[in-house]
Order: C-alpha cells, then structure tokens, then sequence
C-alpha cells in the first residue's frame, strides 16, 4: 500500500526545533497582527457595522476566489495571484494533514490515513499545486521584472524579498521530495510526478549524499518558512489579512456619496490634519495595500505626469502610520518613485523620501504634499479597480476639508470658486438672477410661472454650466427640444436653482455644500417634483446619491436614462442621423459611469441614433477621466500634461469622427482640447442630447 515513512532523514532534534520554530512564527503574527488592530484603533470611532453577511461574503469572494483580482484587463495578473495564493494554501494544508497523521492520528488514536487512496490522491494534489504555485511566482516574476510595466519601473526591494522566499521553497519542497524519492528508491514515485522526472535525474547518486542534501535542504527549507511568517506582519503580504479586513468593512451606505459631517454648526474640528483625525476604518486602508498598481493605470494624474500617485500615497502613509506606532515599516518606507514613465518627468531624483521624514512630520506637507491632494479629479478609477476596495478618494477629501476649513489653505482659484458660490449660487461671477436667461429663447419654462407643478413630469435640473456657458446652453436647448418632441411637461427651476454644490463639497468645502444643498432641497420640496432630469452627472450623483443625507430624497435620472427610457417607450421618434464622415466615439463621464454605473444608457441612445459608435480603448470602469471633476475645473492645471488632451489623443487615434459625451463638463474640457490641439475643424464635441436632437 503506497505511504511514506513520516520523517525519514529527520532527527527527533530537528523535530523539537521545528516545533519550537512553528510557536515563534504564531507568536510573531499574532503580536505583528495585534500591533496593527491597535494602530488602527487610534483612529476616531467608526461604527456600527451594518450588512454583516453580505460583508463576509464579500471579503470572502476576494480572499478566496479572488473575485476582484480576475477581471477584464487583468486576468493574466488575476491567475497569476490565485495560483500563489491557492499553492501556497494548499501546500500548507497539506503540511498541516501530515501533522495530524504523524502527531495525533497514529500516536494518540492509534489510526492511519495517509496512506493507499487517500495517499496517492494527496500526492497528486500536492504536485499539482506545487506547480501552480510555482507557476505563478514565475509569472509575478516576469510582470514585475521582465515585463517593464511603467507601474512597476522602480519596484521595491519587498517585492524581491518576498517572490525570493516564496520561490525558495517552492523550489526546496519539490527538491526534498525528489531526494527522498532517489534516497529511499521509493515504488511509489510516479505519484509525486513533479518530482519524480528530477528524482530519476538524481538516482545515481550515492545514497548517502541524497540524505546529507536531504537534511540541508529541510534545515534551510524550515528557515525560509520561518522567515516568510515572520516577515508577513511587517511587509506587503500583510494584505493577506488586512486585503480582506478593507473589503469587509468598506463603506456600504450611499457608495457614491462623500460622508456627511454631520451637525456641522457644532464642529470645531474639520477633516483630517493628522492620523488621528481618520477613523478607524479608514486606517485599515493605509494597511491593506498589496502594491498590484491597478489603481495607476487609469489615473489621470499618474498617466499625465502629475505628483499624485493613489498607490504611492497610501503606501507612503500606511509607512508613516506603522513608523510613528513604533512598528517596522519594512521598505514600504522609501518613496516609489516612478520617474520619467510615458515619457513624463513625473518627479525629480532628489524627492524626499519617508526616510529622511522625522517621525514628527506632518501628515499634510511632510508625508503627502498639498499639491497631490489638490490634483485629484475624484474620478474614482483607483477605487474602482483597486482589488481591495481601498477608498482613495473619501481619504483625499477628508485631508481637503482640513485645509479648506480650518487652515485656510487651497489653491488661489478656489477663492473665488467659493465667493462666486456664496455670493452668486454659481461658481462664476454671473448674477443669479441671470440663470435662465437661455431658456426664453428655448421656450423653456420657469417653476415659478407654472401654475400647477404637480401636473408636470419632470423638474429638469440644468446645472451651472449649460445655465450660463454658451456652448453648454445649447445643450440644455436641445434636451428642452427633445423633451416638448417627446410630449414631456417639464419646467426648470430656473433662478431658483442654485449650484448642487458638488464642486464645493469636491474642493473640501462641505460647508458651503450643505448651505447650498439645504437650498436646493428646500426649493424642490416646495415643488414635489415626481422626478428630476440632470443634464450634469456631477449634479445628478449629487441630487441622487448625496442629498438624501440631509434629508432630500428625491427620483432622479440623468437625460441619458430619460432620453433612452423615452425612445423606448415609443414617445420619442428619432431618425437616425445621416452619418457623415465616420462615427463619433463615446467617452464615459466618470459621475455617470463608474459613480452610478450608467454605462449602457448613453451607447443604446448612441446606436439608436447614429447607428453606432466608436468604443474607446480605455472605456466603461475602466475609462479615462476629462480631468474636470473633484473642482479641478476651477482650477489651473499646472503640474504635468493635461489631462484632456490625454483623453483627446485617444479619441483622435482611432476612426471616430469626434467624441460624444453626456456631461457638460466634458463637453466644456473637450472643446478646449480641440483647439489647443488644432483639430476643431476634423474632430466634433457634442452631447448626446444634441445629437439626439439633430434627428427630430
Ligand atoms: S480619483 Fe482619479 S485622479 Fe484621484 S487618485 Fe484616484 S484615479 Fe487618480
Ligand atoms: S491601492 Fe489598491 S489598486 Fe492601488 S496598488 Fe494598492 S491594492 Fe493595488
């Protein structure tokens, strides 16, 4: 019957010290691990968790299936950690099945399995996943080194250290099995078919020697293991633990909405300034980084050369966390510095790095410059494709609001961002009295003229932009068109607008945000409107997902949805429009796409209408931001390439013949990029609400 002597080779000394290893390694991952909870836990209060359930399961998915790791663009990345992941777990297993037969199955029940069947299944098991393991080590080695992704271009000597010991053993266990196998002339070595072609090539070799490399190789096979376990706590494979943690307690309530200070009169205190000022979840994501770069390959401040790096940012201040706890930080110390990728200077040779930071740095300053945190669009492609559903941006935010609100410190053009807003209900400098003063000649009427609002069927909320820029204007006529086309009784609130207040609350203003949403909720309460259309996707997740915190719940739809949901239903007859010299490409506003997951919405109007479109490399979740949102529109782009041009350049590349959007922000940074680039006479701008309107 096939077995093996439990053992072989391996003196009754060797055996007490491994025990002895294996209590320092749980020792040294429960202090590693208890040390980190404790960190966190100096974070203000967060709490209750709500959806327990749902939370496992989701942190679960992750951890096991890796439901977030395989995805479109990453499945080679995906296999490659699964087959690490589940190796490594596997071999462990089958290491702790081992124990139980020789330490407590034989000895105290006088009872033996690992033998026969279940032996030879288990060898079969184990060679397989010894391969994939190895597999996958081999290809992390080859993304990380050979491949020359930008992302990777400096990597971390963590890295190294860790795919070294992982490598190691992998290597070492297939060795010790293929020398025993030789040493012992084992019959049943076909089983163990990973080693058995190596243990062939070994058979010549005098027994002796096998046994002599045997017990080198054990010795340095239990060290590296000891080594790994007691390194996981204090490196990047500390993901293995807090990777989870993050997603079990990511935030659940209004997904896209920022988090409200709530009773805001009665603060003293604003965002964050220090660690401290985090709560406690929010800590867990500094720690839960696993270093894969995903959330740099949509980044429009990283792909345009611009100081912000998500992954660098929180690399750099879980170090900070875990130094100023008087944890070792392990490399993660030194800045990444990824300098000169897609040919950007992204950051000098001399960038001060966390080792050179003394342990009294500030956190805004010293450890993350204002100039990143004012570069954020909050376009939310980090977050999106973060395996471990770290939120950068919530994080970025909370750092903003201190600035803004207690230390008065923001970029110049926010100034009068903030005096238009207050003063206005605008960002610019028009009189509010002017905001619908486009909509006469649109035939577009005011609330206040209506004499019964209830009878209407929508309240179309126009935003700042298409009530007051000229070229935004025309879009909100050609919705006006298509919703009288469609038989739609609508009214605008008109000047009884005022901005949502989404670039106020973006730039870290939340006070000036709840002022503004307070008005603007009070107004549309006054109307009890049945539904509300947004032609801006900033003030659409704004209306939809952010007011219901201060108490203003209301049905709201962006134009895209409404216009599809009126094509459908029949009320809205479009011919299609004459497609002249090619098809428009499509580009998805982040607001609408990855903040709400209005996706198809825009591309049915889009094939309804024009018969097609041009999909852009970079599209859906995975698309490339304008570069307007988190207020950036207000402010000059100082720092890099612009981020525009960026997504033009991409457009331009392929057959399209312009790009549709459905946000006049987009519409706004577009037409700009055309003509810094000199292509307006070849390449359109328009909204889909315009093209739509163009076939009536
Ligand atoms: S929100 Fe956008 S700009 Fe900001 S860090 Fe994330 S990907 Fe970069
Ligand atoms: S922040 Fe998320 S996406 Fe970015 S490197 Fe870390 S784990 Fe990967």
């Amino acid at each position: 019957m096939p077995t093996r002597q439990i053992g072989w080779n391996v003196s009754e000394v060797a055996f007490a010290a491994m025990y002895l290893l294996v209590a320092v390694q749980a020792l040294v991952l429960a202090y590693g691990f208890t040390r980190r909870y404790v960190t966190w836990r100096r974070g203000r209060p967060y709490g209750p968790i709500d959806q327990v359930g749902e939370r496992l399961r989701q942190a679960l998915a992750v951890a096991f299936v890796h439901r977030r790791l395989i995805r479109p663009g990453y499945v080679y990345a995906g296999l490659m950690h699964l087959f690490i992941f589940w190796g490594f777990v596997v071999l462990f297993i089958g290491t702790l099945i081992v124990l139980l037969e020789a330490d407590i199955a034989r000895p105290y029940f006088g009872f033996s399995f690992y033998q026969g069947a279940f032996y030879v299944v288990y060898k079969l098991v184990i060679n397989l996943f010894g391969l994939l393991f190895l597999i996958g080590l081999l290809m992390a080695v080859y993304r990380r080194y050979l491949q020359k992704l930008p992302k990777f271009r400096r990597s971390l000597s963590d890295d190294a250290i860790v795919l070294g010991i992982l490598l190691f053993l992998g290597l070492t266990g297939f060795l010790l099995e293929a020398l025993r196998l030789s040493a012992t002339r084992d019959e049943a070595a076909p089983i163990h078919w990973v080693a058995y072609p190596l243990s062939l090539a070994l058979n010549g070799v005098d027994p002796s020697i096998l046994a002599g490399a045997h017990a080198v190789t054990w010795w340095s096979h239990m060290l590296a293991n000891t080594a790994l376990l007691v390194y996981i706590p204090v490196s990047k494979l500390a993901h293995i633990v807090t990777g989870p943690t993050n997603v079990f307690l990511r935030a659940t309530d209004a997904r896209a909405a920022l988090p409200l200070i709530a009773n805001i009169e009665e603060q003293e205190h604003f965002g964050v300034a220090k660690l401290d000022d985090f709560n406690w979840k929010q800590l867990v994501n500094f720690d839960a980084c696993m270093r894969c770069g995903r959330c740099l390959d949509f980044c429009p401040t990283f792909n345009t050369g611009k100081p912000l790096k998500p992954r660098q940012l929180i690399v750099e201040v879980g170090a900070y966390m875990n130094r100023r706890a008087g944890l070792f930080a392990g490399p993660a110390g030194p800045r990444i510095n990824e300098a000169g990728v897609r040919g950007s200077e992204l950051t000098s040779p001399d960038e001060p790095s966390l080792a050179q930071v003394p342990l009294a740095a500030e956190l805004i300053g010293d450890v993350v410059s204002e100039d990143e945190l004012w570069d954020c669009t909050t376009c939310r492609a980090c977050m999106e494709q973060c395996p471990v559903r770290i939120e950068h941006v919530p994080l970025i935010v909370e750092m903003r609001r201190n600035l803004v609100l207690e230390q008065s410190r923001f970029p110049q053009e926010l100034v009068l961002l903030f005096n238009n807003l207050e003063r206005n209900g605008n960002p610019y400098s028009f009189p509010a009295s002017s905001r619908a003063d486009w909509a006469g000649a649109a035939g577009v009427q005011e609330l206040s003229g209506v004499a019964d609002p209830s009878e209407l069927e929508v309240i179309y909320w126009v935003g700042c932009m298409s009530s007051f820029d000229a070229r935004n204007q025309r879009v909100a006529t050609a919705l006006a068109k298509i919703l009288t086309a469609a038989g739609v009784k609508f009214a605008i609130l008109g000047k009884e607008e005022s901005c949502s207040g989404d670039p106020a609350r973006r730039a870290g203003n939340e006070y000036l945000y709840q002022i503004l949403a307070q008005t603007n909720i009070e107004r549309l309460n006054q109307y009890q409107p049945k539904r509300v259309v947004a032609s801006c996707p900033h003030c659409f997740n704004t209306l939809k997902n952010e007011y219901p915190q201060l108490g203003g719940t209301f049905e709201v739809v962006h134009h895209s949805q409404l216009i599809q949901e009126l094509i459908d239903s029949g009320r809205l007859r479009v011919a299609p429009v004459a497609v002249r010299d090619g098809r428009m490409a499509y580009h998805d506003p982040c607001y609408l796409g990855r903040y709400n997951q209005v996706y198809d919405a825009p591309r049915e109007v889009m094939n309804r209408v024009e018969g097609g479109f041009v999909e852009l490399p970079r599209c859906r979740d995975r698309g490339f931001c304008c570069g307007a949102g988190g207020a950036r529109a207000f402010m000059e782009e100082k720092r890099g390439t612009r981020i525009s041009h960026n997504r033009l350049n991409e457009a331009i590349g392929t057959e399209a013949s312009g790009v549709a959007v459905a946000c006049p922000f987009c519409v706004t940074m577009f037409e700009d990029g055309v003509r810094a680039l000199n292509v307006e006479e070849r390449f359109a701008v328009r909204d889909i609400a315009e093209i739509v309107a163009d076939g009536l």
